[in-house]
């Protein structure tokens, strides 16, 4: 299967029902070869150890949003399933909800990384140029800074960075076109860079198109153990949140299902 094939899953994934300026942030950076998704799956099929960054939390309250645990969970499994150590660091806001699921999650302060991981960012907050953190919207947030892990070993050829709006560890390697075509772009721009990012519409959207390309590499359906509902749920119920909504909901950055809400 050609790269070609396997980066048709990142025009499925970079749907931007919300209009934020993703698709054409993708599509710019996709015709001049900044994006690709063969690469970051071919690394991964060469890990043993994979370490996965994620969770954003919303203000003003600081709970985490269910984008980004899901895609986590949905790599990590496909990870496991095929043979590499997955462990998960996780923002205070989302670490009780992921350990609910998987065992190996850390805190920020409980675990160092190894020269040899392969480090995934999925919604991962990354600082602006200004240094500090920013919602969508603009608003100042106060994430555990797991973005100092992408900024440690970015140069290595082994980190791979998921975001959908410009403000996560890693999209600071295509800050140029989120100045350019999204909203507040110029102050919210994470200035974290990364060896590999990929965007999507969601950044769940974004990390199953990743085992999507896993799946398609190893002719194996890495998705199917993944049941997005199912985790939604547990994530809901364990107090995560809608991150466009601001509150408890069955939903991703306010899409139920494929619809918005
Ligand atoms: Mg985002
Ligand atoms: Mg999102």
């Amino acid at each position: 299967m050609s790269g070609y094939h396997v980066d048709a899953l990142l025009h499925v994934a970079n749907l931007d029902l919300r209009g934020r300026g993703i698709w054409r942030v993708f599509s710019e950076a996709y015709a001049t070869g900044r994006i690709s998704i063969t690469r970051p799956a071919e690394i991964l099929l060469n890990a043993n150890t994979v370490t996965v960054l994620v969770g954003f939390p919303i203000p003003p309250s600081g709970i985490g949003e269910t984008d980004g645990p899901l895609g986590a969970l949905c790599l990590a499994i496909a990870l496991e399933s095929l043979g590499k150590y997955v462990r998960i660091i996780a923002d205070k806001s989302v670490l009780k909800a992921l350990r609910e699921v998987w065992e190996n999650t850390f805190s920020l302060s409980n675990v160092s990384v190894s020269e040899k991981d392969v480090i995934v960012a999925i919604e991962v907050p990354g600082r602006s140029k200004d240094g500090r953190y920013y919602s969508m919207r603009g608003a100042l947030i106060s994430p555990d800074p797991l973005d100092d892990i992408i900024l440690k070993h970015v140069g290595s050829g082994r980190t791979v960075c998921i975001g959908d709006g410009g403000n996560e560890a890693g999209m600071g390697s295509l800050r140029d076109l989120i100045v350019k075509h999204v909203p507040l772009g110029d102050k919210i721009a994470s200035s974290v860079p990364a060896d590999h990012v990929i965007t999507g519409g969601t950044s769940n959207w974004a990390a199953y198109a990743l085992v999507g390309a896993l799946s398609t590499l190893t002719s194996r359906n890495l998705l199917k153990e993944f049941n997005e509902q199912y985790y939604l749920r547990i994530m809901y119920d364990s107090g995560l949140i809608d991150g466009v909504l601001g509150r408890k909901s069955l939903s991703v950055d306010g899409i139920h299902k494929g619809t918005l809400q």
